[in-house]
């Protein structure tokens, strides 16, 4: 039975939805799309089945809830009741930010508004909570005290993925190289690597770090850029017990992984495009003595190993850009979720579903996170954004 949105005959090399990236991304827009509409035929297309240089595969997996802006705090959320739902269990123990007492006291308040469980804390009680920590310089932290804490990220792509294949979608093996358009800029077919070529209804740009290539093929500018962030792995002899995830006011962020700890600072510079191999420099240069001066424990810090990812940084705002250019109606945008695309993920996917079922957004309003705001040049601004 075709439905009133269905745009393309069948045919074998015709579908409704092409989504080009099958990280979390265009996993979560596969399966909200067969969830929302058995009948939609939607073809996933992945240029790496391993994954292995995908940013869904090299997160920290954390998710919070303590943003400045109220729709990333409901996005969120809604990725925390969409972990339950997939069986991935959550360790919530919270997001500690330290620093400032007006800034964090003004956010507080929007933040339980919103639903966010977080309470702040004075140093003394953050020294009597944490005896491990050194609050020196410290005015204030502010704690989550439930529905944040880290997961496991592979993970929930993986049964992401396997539960919208079961529900019908396609992964197919191929790269995205440009789209042909007809005279409304519509996009009629996705031109793939070796010649061949895919007719769509509407195609999705949910290729992660690689979306600004994507879309400059389409003619659109994306303020995407590919920033390489290490992540190091490290032992320490001491324990230290209830640790949350910890922001240090000076910019770098360390949480429990296992028997080790995980951390990562921004880079300075930042620079687009490095090759996807730890810097292991920058732990001695810009992330030891920090961490040291803060847990004091950590002056014995061991490196074990590193990885590297990229996040997507949206240079405009770092927010997600969710929707369609004007330029052209049926190619849809989920990109650029500078450092929170693990936990928005599932809202974002419901969205970008809803959009081209339904035509508009009926769980979360998302048309804040779309373009319109790049062409007004009005940033939506999120301070609580983790480098
Ligand atoms: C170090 C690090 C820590 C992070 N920590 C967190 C965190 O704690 N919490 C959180 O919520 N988020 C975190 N993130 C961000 C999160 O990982 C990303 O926002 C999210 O994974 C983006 O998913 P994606 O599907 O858009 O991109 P990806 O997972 O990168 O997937 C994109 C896919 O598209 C494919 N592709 C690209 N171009 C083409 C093409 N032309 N044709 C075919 N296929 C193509 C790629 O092969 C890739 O598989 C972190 C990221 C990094 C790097």
């Amino acid at each position: 039975m075709r439905r009133a949105w269905c745009m393309t005959p069948r045919s074998p090399n015709s579908v409704d939805v092409a989504i080009i990236g099958a990280g979390i991304v265009g996993a979560s827009v596969a399966y909200w799309l067969t969830r929302l509409d058995p009948w939609a035929s939607v073809v996933l297309i992945e240029r790496d089945r391993t994954f292995e240089r995908a940013s869904s595969s090299l997160s920290a997996s954390a998710i919070r809830q303590q943003f400045s802006h109220p729709l990333n705090i409901r996005m969120s959320r809604f990725g925390l009741g969409f972990l339950r739902e997939m069986g991935i269990a959550v360790e919530e123990k919270g997001y500690l930010y330290l620093g400032a007492a007006a800034p964090l006291q003004a956010l507080n308040e929007m933040q339980r508004a919103n639903g966010a469980d977080v309470a702040l804390i004075q140093p003394a009680d953050l020294s009597r909570r944490f005896p491990w920590l050194n609050v020196a310089g410290i005015e204030l932290g502010s704690l989550g005290l439930s529905g944040e804490g880290w997961f496991d990220g592979p993970a929930l792509h993986a049964e992401v993925l396997r539960r919208a294949r079961a529900q019908g979608a396609r992964l197919i093996e191929g790269e995205a190289q440009g789209f042909e358009r007809d005279a409304n800029g519509r996009i009629r077919a996705l031109l793939l690597a070796g010649g061949s070529r895919i007719e769509c209804g509407h195609a999705v740009n949910a290729a992660g770090p690689w979306a600004r290539s994507l879309a400059a093929a389409a003619g659109i500018p994306l303020p995407v850029h590919a920033r390489r962030r290490t992540v190091f792995v490290l032992s320490c002899p001491e324990k230290l017990p209830n640790c949350p995830l910890v922001i240090d006011p000076s910019g770098f962020w360390f949480r429990p992984e296992g028997r080790h700890f995980i951390a990562a600072t921004t880079p300075d510079p930042d620079q687009d495009d490095l090759p996807l191999e730890p810097n292991f420099a920058e732990f001695d240069e810009a992330l030891w003595s920090r961490m040291a001066h803060r847990v004091p424990a950590f002056a014995a810090l061991r490196v074990e190993r590193a990885w590297a990812g990229y996040y997507e940084m949206n240079l405009f705002d770092a927010n997600a850009i969710i929707g369609a250019h004007p330029a052209a109606p049926n190619l849809w945008f989920a990109n650029g979720f500078s450092g929170h695309g693990m936990q928005q993920a599932p809202a974002a996917g419901r969205g970008v579903a809803e959009l081209i079922l339904r035509g508009r957004y009926e769980t979360l309003d998302l048309a804040p996170l779309g373009f319109q705001r790049l062409i007004d040049g009005r940033p939506l601004v999120e301070s609580s954004i983790i480098g």
